[in-house]
Formats: structure tokens, sequence, C-alpha cells
């Protein structure tokens, strides 16, 4: 846990085991980051989460996590919120693109079909040059959270998919590993 990497919402551990300080705040007896940055526990339990604030280029091999704001087939639409370099995590505001052709490993004739706009997704850097490009392909990439396009709740990910329990519904994404990970933060947005 410490000197992990978290986001806004991240669960940290129970009140029995940190002191909620800096960057993080306690509901219901559990500790959650308000911050984005790596998490420091002092001598005392206090834990601190603590951002870095100097200025990052993006690069091939890092990772980015940002709100789809459009599908233009064949291109979904991202903007970057966070940044992940090197085991830590800066705050960005940038513009990504993912090609239909680098969300699931196959053929896949429309994006649409398995990310939505105001999906949250974490997708890895493959290109700069001109324009950022990401891949939603590995296990750890793809949509983290997700609202259920008919009645916006949060999706609840079940198995290898996504599940409605208001409307006892099922959705189709390609679903990150780290699905839920965040509980609150980046999706309020
Ligand atoms: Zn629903």
């Amino acid at each position: 846990m410490v000197g992990r990497l978290v986001l806004p919402g991240e669960y940290i551990g129970t009140e029995e085991e940190f002191i909620a300080s800096k960057g993080t705040y306690e509901d219901n007896g559990r500790v959650y980051s308000s911050n984005v940055g790596n998490v420091e526990v002092g001598s005392d339990f206090r834990v601190v989460v603590r951002g870095k604030k100097q200025d990052v280029v993006v690069q091939p091999g890092d990772e980015i996590i940002g709100v789809v704001t459009d599908i233009n087939e064949p291109l979904v639409v991202i903007a970057g919120e966070y940044l992940i370099k090197l085991g830590k995590v800066y705050q960005i505001r940038t513009r990504a693109l993912v090609h239909a052709s680098r969300i699931t490993g196959h053929y896949l004739d429309q994006c649409s079909k398995v990310v939505k706009a105001r999906d949250v997704v974490r997708g890895k850097v493959v290109s700069t040059r001109g324009k950022i490009d990401l891949t939603l392909e590995p296990p750890d990439e793809g949509v983290i959270f997700a609202y259920c396009s008919k009645c916006r709740q949060p999706l609840q990910r079940i198995n290898s998919g996504l599940y409605c329990t208001y409307c006892q519904k099922n959705e189709v994404r390609k679903v990150s590993r780290k699905y839920g990970e965040i509980s609150e933060g980046v999706k309020k947005k």
C-alpha cells in the first residue's frame, strides 16, 4: 500500500489501520484517497496522499485515464485526466484516441459495441506522433467505470461482464481488470 499510486475515491484501508490525513477522507470506517498521488504512511499511522505537480511529457508505454467524450467511428475520443508513468500518477489535460483495431485484439466493426460515451477508460500509450494513440487491449486496460445506458446507475462487474442491478440487465464493454477500483472521483466529472 505505501507508495502505491491512487486516484480520487480509491480505497486505501480501514480506520483500524490508518488515520485519514491530508489528501484522504474517511467514510463508514474506510479511508479513501481524495487526491491524485502516492500513499505515504507515517509512524503514527497517519496516511497522506501527495500529488506530483511538475509538468510531464506523455510517452509510449505510459498509461492515461480519462473519460470517453465522443465515439467517432472508428475512433474513441478520450479526455485524458491522469497520466501514469513509472509508477507515479500526474494530473494532465489532454486528448487521446483509440482506434477500433486496438480495443479487443479482434476485428471490431464498431467501437460503440464495447465502449460508450461517459465511460472511464484506462489505456496504454502506443504513439505520440502528432496525436496520442492508446490501446485498450492489455488486461489492465479498458473500461474502469461505467454507467448503465438506461438508468445511469453505476454498473457492477460480474465475471468478465458488467451488470445493472436495477435494470437486471447485462452490458457489454471491453472491461479492464481494474474495473471498479475507483469508487468516486473521475467518474463524477
Ligand atoms: Zn440500469
